[in-house]
């Protein structure tokens, strides 16, 4: 049972805000402060597919204040295997507009922000200077390895998540920590590498499990709770259901965050 008085009186929050958030509120590492701190936070989702839908669900549940969504596509039979912000109806339907419409029937306090367009150049720039936490839910390197640059450029954390087949992986870059590398530290931006769910499967509960890591770090960036995945990189394997985790420094010498001081 929460004090609702002494909450009230410290934080200014509303009863139904702390009924809304109770059961994250009655963990010690997030606590009120914590709550605040989501209420005031902004978060850029950058494509808003298998990883970002789910992401997306459990930010705006959470009660971050800002959501900003991207992405170009629109909603299609297909997608819903996984894509579990959708349903039959959406088909059609941009799908930051379906999304958003999703989000704000599960929580109409998380004011939505929508960008029909892949983010690129200067609107990649300026979305993301805007932002306190990226997170990169995209499904190609080209915009994996911009999105990265951009974020050590504007000095601002970055979720990565990725899934195929039956595995994820899971990565936090935070440009303010010196002993956090980059994407670039460990992938070739020349690689040809670039595969696809809708080429190569994929199975929806594991984008599930992976969009759902991206909200726990996401919400850890912002409240300071527990420690974050700096310096290792998850792998998960749902067929043995076994994570790896594999450990990477920052490189000496990438062109990326070498350049830090
Ligand atoms: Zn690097």
């Amino acid at each position: 049972m929460i004090d609702k008085t002494a909450y009230r009186q410290a934080m200014d929050l509303s009863d139904e805000q702390l009924l809304h958030y109770n059961a994250q509120i009655m963990l010690p590492e997030i606590d009120v402060s914590g709550q605040q701190k989501l209420l005031a936070a902004h978060i850029l989702i950058i494509g808003v597919g298998g990883l970002g839908t789910v992401a997306a669900l459990y930010l705006a549940a959470a009660g971050t204040g800002q959501l900003t969504l991207a992405d170009p596509d629109q909603v299609e039979l297909t997608n819903l295997q996984r894509q579990i912000s959708y349903n039959y109806a959406m088909q059609g339907e941009a799908k930051v507009n379906a999304c958003q419409k999703t989000l704000n029937a599960l929580n109409p306090e998380v004011s939505l922000a929508t960008i029909e367009s892949s983010l690129h150049g200067e609107l990649l720039e300026r979305t993301i200077s805007q932002a306190d936490i990226i997170l990169d839910c995209t499904d190609n390197l080209k915009s994996r390895f911009e999105i990265n640059k951009t974020c050590f450029k504007y000095a601002k954390p970055l979720v990565c998540g990725a899934a195929i087949r039956w595995e994820g992986q899971l990565s936090v870059f935070v440009p303010a920590d010196k002993d956090s590398p980059c994407y670039q530290c460990f992938h070739n931006p020349d690689s040809r590498l670039n595969q696809s769910c809708s080429a190569n499967g994929v199975l929806g509960p594991v984008v599930g499990v992976i969009g759902s890591m991206q909200a726990i770090e996401a919400i850890k960036l912002i409240t300071g709770a527990g420690e974050l995945l700096i310096g290792q990189t998850l792998l998960f394997d749902a067929l043995s259901l076994q994570w790896q985790t594999m450990q990477v420094s920052p490189r000496t010498g990438c062109e990326i965050c070498g350049q830090r001081v």
